[in-house]
């Protein structure tokens, strides 16, 4: 490892003075300098519910948060702001880590779904509708991305762990290409062979099958073959090398630790395993998946803490999508009280728990709404990096640095989402759809079933009570900005297999001529 190590800081010392350039050409005049400018750890959990954690994220302290043990997120959130409205751009992965890395949401992007193998579309098949057309290349180098510019802005970029952002043998699906200086075990592959060292991470040798056809194992990993160790740590353990790689050569470090865990396979972290006789054996492996990566949170901290940086260090706690409901069976919900998980159009599959650490903020609680894009601009606000003006054209998110001290500046905000693909196989409300929520209320149109369905979050958090038939005329004003907000991110709707033609955007004529009590008054705007 000391060659890594030492290739580490050849690389940073080489960016410092690519860096100097290509800030200047981003118009700035000076580069911040190590000791003032603050260091940046992104920590993105993989497929981590809303309920995942023993920080209570809802009104109320829950079953959930009592059956995991999680200190240093508690810890976290004694010095940090905890964003109990905060989502993910997408129920599944890829294109919720395109968005934080660019700023725009995966309907502008075209990456609506996983990515894989560059030509072929992941969604599971359903019976009348196909998928649009969309980059299923996933992020390719002509994008700017958040690494880029903080590479330009002075910064040492280290990408740890899963990146998931570009697919199979493109360029994409190194971090090298997205403006990281280090890669750390990041390609295309949105989930780990395996998470032991004595399986060398991969589901071959975990399966005994003859090596070098699959997709799944762990790249770069090679030093920690046939030990007993722990993905999780041994992320985190090669994170902290590559701190102190950016500490010798002076330069503040973007560390983008994206953990594996706790994404399939669910496969127990001995270290803690014990913790957890009450729960049955699947459920306390996904226990100890959770706590494992609680420790990497406090296992950073704590370095941070030792080397004196922490004061001077922003921390971003977050995940790419909802839970995994179902885990155990059908029928327990996984992220209660938010209906359904990952995949699914309900809160259960875009809630997420985020927490954001910053040099001297206290602990506090907002509401605001924000969205994984809001991330973007969030960071390069808070390490004041200039957002290109081709950047800020095309960017959906926006800064939540005003809610840093626990207000919610923006309290009828509009944002949407939009996944026109099956996921898995179809089931009740698991299928393509469009859904946004302005201020407390949320509108989806499913195309499968060509149905609105409407909640008020604030009184109705499980998404229980479907108002859409009591209230039309609700419907109808949310589903213009739910089309108004469509035609500005391009989001196309998914295809007809029959007539080979996309579907019209969601609209309450179609749907109302279905529905015995319609109002004939009712106003298109097309
Ligand atoms: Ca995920």
């Amino acid at each position: 490892m000391k060659q890594q190590q030492r290739l580490n800081t050849a690389l940073c010392t080489i960016f410092l003075t690519v860096a100097t350039v290509s800030s200047n050409m981003l118009g700035q005049n000076s580069r911040p300098e190590a000791e003032t400018q603050p260091n940046v750890v992104f920590f993105l959990v993989d497929d981590m519910g809303w309920q995942d954690t023993s920080v209570p994220f809802h009104t109320e302290t829950t079953d959930f948060n009592k059956r995991y043990r999680t200190p240093n997120m508690e810890r976290l959130a004694e010095q940090g702001t905890l964003y109990t409205n905060a989502y993910a751009s997408c129920p599944v992965c890829t294109p919720t880590r395109v968005s934080i890395m660019t700023g725009q949401h995966p309907a502008r992007l075209g990456i609506t779904n996983w990515t894989l193998h560059a030509h072929r579309d992941s969604s599971a098949g359903h019976d009348r509708l196909r998928s649009p057309a969309w980059n299923t290349q996933g992020l390719q180098p002509d994008a700017l991305t958040l690494a880029e510019l903080l590479q330009a802005n002075g910064y040492c970029t280290i990408h740890a762990g899963k990146a998931h952002w570009g697919a199979l043998d493109t360029p994409g699906a190194d971090p090298l290409n997205h403006g990281f200086d280090i890669n750390i075990a990041g390609h295309a592959a949105g989930a780990p062979g395996s998470y032991y060292g004595t399986d060398n991470f991969s589901d071959e040798v975990r399966r005994g099958k003859p090596q070098g056809n699959s997709p799944w194992p762990v790249p770069g990993l090679d030093a920690y073959h046939g030990q007993e160790v722990y993905l999780t740590e041994v992320l985190t353990k090669e994170s902290i090398k590559a701190i102190d790689d950016a500490i010798a050569v002076n330069k503040p470090f973007f560390l983008h630790l994206g953990h594996y865990a706790v994404h399939t396979p669910i496969m127990a972290d001995p270290s803690f395993i014990d913790h957890y006789p009450e729960l049955s054996k699947r459920e306390a492996a996904y226990a100890s998946m959770v706590e494992g990566v609680d420790q990497s949170l406090g296992q950073l901290m704590d370095a941070l803490d030792e080397r004196g940086i922490l004061d001077n260090t922003i921390i971003i706690f977050t995940s790419d999508n909802g839970g995994l409901s179902g885990r155990a069976g059908a029928s327990e919900n996984h992220n209660a009280p938010l209906r359904h998980g990952k995949g699914f159009a309900y809160e259960g599959g875009v809630r997420i728990p985020q927490i954001i650490s910053v040099p001297g903020s206290q602990s506090s609680r907002t509401d605001r709404v924000t969205v994984s894009q809001d991330l973007f601009p969030t960071i390069l606000q808070m390490t004041n990096t200039e957002i290109p003006i081709e950047a800020a054209n095309q960017m959906d998110g926006h800064s939540i640095v005003d809610s840093l001290d626990g207000k919610n500046p923006d309290a009828y905000r509009v944002v949407g989402w939009h996944y026109p693909h099956q996921w898995t196989q179809p089931g009740p409300g698991l299928q393509a759809f469009t859904s946004i929520r302005a201020g407390n209320e949320k509108l989806i149109y499913f195309y499968g079933d060509e149905q609105f369905e409407l909640y008020d979050l604030e009184d109705d958090i499980s998404e229980k009570n479907n108002l859409a038939s009591a209230q039309p005329h609700r419907v109808e004003e949310l589903s213009q900005l739910m089309r108004h907000w469509m035609r500005q991110t391009g989001a196309k709707t998914p295809i007809n297999k029959e007539t080979n033609q996309p579907l019209s955007l969601p609209s309450l004529h179609a749907w109302s001529s279905q529905q015995s009590n319609s109002d004939p008054m009712l106003i298109e705007d097309e």
